[in-house]
């Protein structure tokens, strides 16, 4: 992935870093040598976009994804109520698209024995829960039949925490295995602390522990939740006062564990039919909604911004990537600040005059291309045909000169990169159906959008992403070479074994 030096045979590893290539190492006396016998070596995958303790803790929660019926998702709510020890009974895998309408609170209320239920959507924007939560939210929170979408659901997510930072460890620990099985070496954690998809105020705390004990096996960067910061009075001429605790922010740490950038929400998402669009979705008679949290996004964006963060907006819909262009182009007028490298997470509907935009604004589009492996034949007959060649886009994006990143999302997909490449490159959905062909790419651009690009979302190209002098030695030992294969094949490729530091992380 170094355009200098796309190949080599041979490499050599000294304290953890790349040393050198071939000839530059041909003479130097190793202490160990591995013969890999012709498999391929690529630099480890960036994943900049994960949520590690969620995916952790649903792989360990009552799941009722696959949801086929009201009538199933009842009995694992009823199993789950019985086996609970504790106040909450939480389930996982929600999606009502099956069911045709959503469950009520009243149907969780019989299920599960009166207890406080909570039923979370697949896309993680939205849940149902039981009259027992209802009635600890605070007055004001909107509510269909015990339905919250988005802000709402950060008040239920709010009464839920904190969980114990044993059990988050434990739950990072156990994606981060998963994550190093597919090849991640490095991934960024997109929000802690607060809001959405927070598990604790001190969320960090399981991830110091973890690397502590040497049981982090991957490079992690934890972005942190927007509604995490709080007024800091600084000095006056300091500029804005929001912050987290001792002004920290986006680049401290080392290089196993850090901060990245600021999490904003601009919107919702496109499977609980939140995400923001100009034009109403097909079928629907509404485009989806604002994200509206207690801040003004814009607000908080050129807040962050004039504080020295990078910004990951969170923006799914083509209304909401409008939002925030807006608030990034109003950030930059307020104070230029020309490497600041903002991201927008997702840009799920990205309209053509807005590609421009994300070049002049030197904005990186982070995307899922599972999304469309997964949920492609929903997504595109939601857009309909007008629309469905935006989503996700690939290629158009380098076209336009826009920084690109693939990224998992986990758990709203699986996450195996491999599977997203294949994706990239063949722009077909799991049930074969074309998604935006004309955003394919070259599986080499794929692979680079997974490893070069993520790295750089993240600030981290010094270290990760290539494999050259000085970086970090962090690989993927591959059976095959993917830009060998044929499209089809890409996806199915296993990794065989992963390493970081130059240490192994994974063995097939
Ligand atoms: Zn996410």
């Amino acid at each position: 992935m170094d355009p200098g030096r796309p190949a080599a045979d041979a490499l050599g590893v000294w304290q953890g870093r790349v040393v050198g290539l071939d000839e530059e190492i041909r003479d130097l006396p190793a202490r160990r040598v591995l013969d890999l016998a012709g498999a391929t070596v690529l630099p480890g995958f960036v994943d900049p976009h994960v949520h590690l303790a969620w995916s952790g803790l649903k792989s360990r929660t009552a799941d009722v994804s696959p949801s086929r019926s009201a009538g199933e998702i009842l009995a694992v709510v009823r199993r789950a109520a019985e086996a609970a020890t504790g106040a909450w009974v939480d389930v996982v895998g929600y999606d009502q698209r099956p069911l045709g309408r959503h469950l009520t609170a009243a149907e969780l209320d019989a299920a599960g024995g009166g207890r406080r239920v909570i039923v979370t959507h697949d896309s993680g924007h939205s849940c149902v829960v039981s009259s027992a939560v209802l009635a600890l939210l605070p007055d004001g929170v909107a509510h269909s039949d015990g339905v919250l979408v988005e802000s709402g659901m950060a008040a239920v997510r709010a009464l839920r925490m904190p969980y114990r930072t044993a059990e988050l460890r434990t739950a990072i620990a156990r994606a981060a295995a998963v994550c190093v099985s597919e090849g991640v070496t490095s991934c960024a954690e997109a929000g802690i602390g607060a809001g959405l998809i927070a598990h604790s105020p001190v969320e960090a705390e399981p991830y110091q522990q973890l690397l502590a004990a040497g049981e982090l096996p991957l490079r992690v960067q934890l972005m942190v939740a927007a509604a995490a910061l709080r007024p800091v009075a600084g000095a006056p001429d300091d500029g804005p006062l929001h912050a987290v605790d001792l002004g920290l922010r986006t680049g401290f740490g080392g290089e196993r564990l850090g901060l990245g950038a600021l999490k904003v929400f601009a919107d919702g998402g496109m499977m609980a039919r939140t995400a923001a669009l100009t034009e109403p979705y097909e079928g629907l008679d509404h485009g989806g909604q604002l994200y509206a949290d207690e801040a003004d996004p814009v607000r908080t964006v050129v807040d962050g911004h004039l504080a020295g963060w990078q910004l990951a907006i969170h923006a799914i819909g083509d209304r909401a990537v409008d939002v925030a262009l807006d608030a990034l182009a109003e950030a930059h007028r307020a104070r230029p600040r020309p490497a600041a490298r903002h991201r927008i997470e997702h840009a799920g509907l990205v309209r053509p005059d807005q590609l421009p935009r994300f070049r002049e604004l030197a904005v990186t589009a982070v995307v899922q291309p599972s999304f469309l492996w997964y949920f492609g034949d929903d997504y595109a007959r939601l857009m309909g045909p007008g629309r469905a060649p935006w989503l996700y886009r690939g290629q158009s994006f380098l076209d336009h000169g826009v920084a690109l990143a693939a990224s998992s999302d986990r758990p709203v997909t699986p996450g195996a990169p491999l599977r997203a490449v294949g994706f990239l490159a063949r722009r077909l959905s799991a049930s074969g159906r074309p998604v935006g062909p004309d955003e394919a790419m070259t599986v080499d651009n794929a692979l680079r959008a997974y490893t070069v690009g993520g790295a750089r979302a993240c600030g981290w190209e010094d270290r990760v992403g290539t494999l050259a002098p000085g970086r970090c030695a962090d690989w993927v030992v591959l059976p095959a070479d993917p830009a060998e294969l044929s499209l089809d094949a890409v996806g199915e490729l296993p990794v065989r074994e992963t390493w970081v530091a130059g240490e192994p992380v994974h063995e097939s």
